[in-house]
């Protein structure tokens, strides 16, 4: 299987190399050249999540170096839970949060570092990650990579704009991964790492690389949950879902139209975004626009330019093509806070801010189908917003419990990308 550049001027790379590479030399996406079906008779027999991302991710590491160790990958990956709480009949939510950071972007970062270990030890290499961040990511790849040989991290935030709970799963790490606290913006720390990305010294010597959502490696895995949901609900209804993805780079949707082309049971796949409304003003208008992003209470989903929004061009050329597939709606800050209020009081059930942008759009878009909301972060990561309206104490998670409690170590910096090195 190869994967080629969504702005076809790159060579087609396998699986790991795109992996390795990151952004394709041309500045575009990796996307699968074809999209192999995938028969749901293989799938039948699995008997657990490990198994289920094995059977899905082969055809897709084909002639791959590392697909012989894809199934220790899968193994090492997804070793947490993963299942469905259902409000009735034909109404689930995905929970995607038990993981290590209690949310969505584990199973991308868990893949990711478990596939990069293994590449830099057979090729000889050392890398140095950099993140910027203001939420989930940096505590996903943090968690990830801890103690991974040949990879350090280094993770940028900015100071005081951060949550208590979210700066405590930056700082909480040790050995190969450092924290740094930036006297400045998110703005300011995303300038940093582009800084340091162009300077050739630094470059070399330290081996630089990204582990944002763009990379094939944080993407491939979150078509697994996707066809887990599918499956589940197929099974259990008799009908194929539609999805309700609570979105901001797309990739954790991207994920799943790359299920669906290749034959995961899914009947449609609606994108919920706060007022954050690039793609919304899309549709409407048949022009892309890029923003700057605004704040909301979905804070990882306040993205004015989707990253990963040349995947879904790519994967439907023709604008009337795109409107067909790619359904969204704009969710209001009051909107996110009536519905955490509404499922708490209809359904006794927690969601945090993110996974209320999809619940809202399941109530003012319906469908007949049965129906999936993506639940892509766990309420307590968000306990200054949730605690609030529902009007008691989130139970925190063990996982996250045990991040809050380690000692933090963190260095306090500028806005000059020397500081780090
Ligand atoms: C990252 C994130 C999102 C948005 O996912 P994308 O892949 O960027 O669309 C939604 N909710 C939470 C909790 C996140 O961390």
């Amino acid at each position: 299987m190869k994967y080629v550049s969504t702005r076809k001027k790159a060579v087609p790379l396998s699986a790991s190399e795109a992996i390795l590479q990151g952004l394709a030399p041309d500045g575009g996406l990796y996307v699968p050249e074809t999209f192999t079906h995938i028969g749901l008779a293989s799938i039948n027999e699995v008997s657990s999540v490990a198994e289920l991302a094995f059977e899905i991710l082969n055809p897709w590491f084909e002639q791959d170096v590392m697909q012989p160790m894809l199934g220790e990958i899968c193994m090492e990956a997804f070793n947490f839970p993963l299942g469905l709480h259902w409000h009735d009949q034909q109404q689930a939510v995905l929970e995607l949060f038990h993981g290590p950071t209690a949310a969505f972007k584990d199973f991308g970062a868990r893949f990711l570092a478990s596939i990069m270990e293994r590449l830099l030890e057979r090729q000889g290499r050392q890398l140095t990650i950099l993140v910027a961040t203001s939420g989930d990511t940096g505590s996903a790849v943090a968690s990830a990579f801890h103690n991974r040989k040949n990879v350090r991290v280094k993770v940028l935030y900015p100071r005081g704009r951060v949550s208590k709970r979210q700066e405590l799963q930056l700082t909480c790490w040790d050995n190969n991964i450092e924290s740094y606290a930036v006297n400045g913006t998110f703005d300011d720390c995303q300038k940093m790492v582009k800084a340091a990305f162009m300077d050739n010294n630094i470059c070399t010597e330290h081996h630089l690389s990204s582990a944002n959502s763009i990379n094939l490696g944080r993407l491939l895995p979150q078509m697994v949950y996707a066809w887990y949901a599918a499956l589940e609900m197929t099974v259990r209804t008799g009908q194929e879902p539609v999805m309700y993805i609570p979105s901001g780079n797309v990739g954790n949707s991207c994920g799943s139209y790359w299920a669906a082309a290749s034959g995961a049971p899914i009947d449609e796949i609606r994108l919920a975004v706060n007022a954050n409304r690039t793609i919304v003003d899309y549709l409407e208008k048949g022009i892309y626009r890029k923003r700057p992003s605004v704040d909301t209470l979905a804070n990882a989903m306040d993205v004015g330019d989707p990253s990963n929004i040349e995947r879904l061009f790519d994967l439907f050329p023709n604008f009337d093509d795109f409107k067909q597939a790619v359904g969204a709606m704009s969710v209001s800050d009051e909107e996110i806070q009536a519905t955490i209020q509404r499922i708490w009081q209809e359904q006794q059930y927690v969601i945090c801010p993110h996974t209320a942008t999809g619940e809202r759009l399941r109530q003012a878009w319906p469908t007949d189908k049965p129906s999936v909301v993506y639940a892509t972060a766990h309420p307590a990561k968000f306990d200054t917003i949730v605690e609030p309206i529902i009007g008691h104490a989130i139970e925190v998670p063990p996982q996250l419990e045990q991040l809050f409690g380690t000692p933090a170590t963190v260095r306090s910096v500028g806005t000059d990308y020397h500081e780090i090195f």
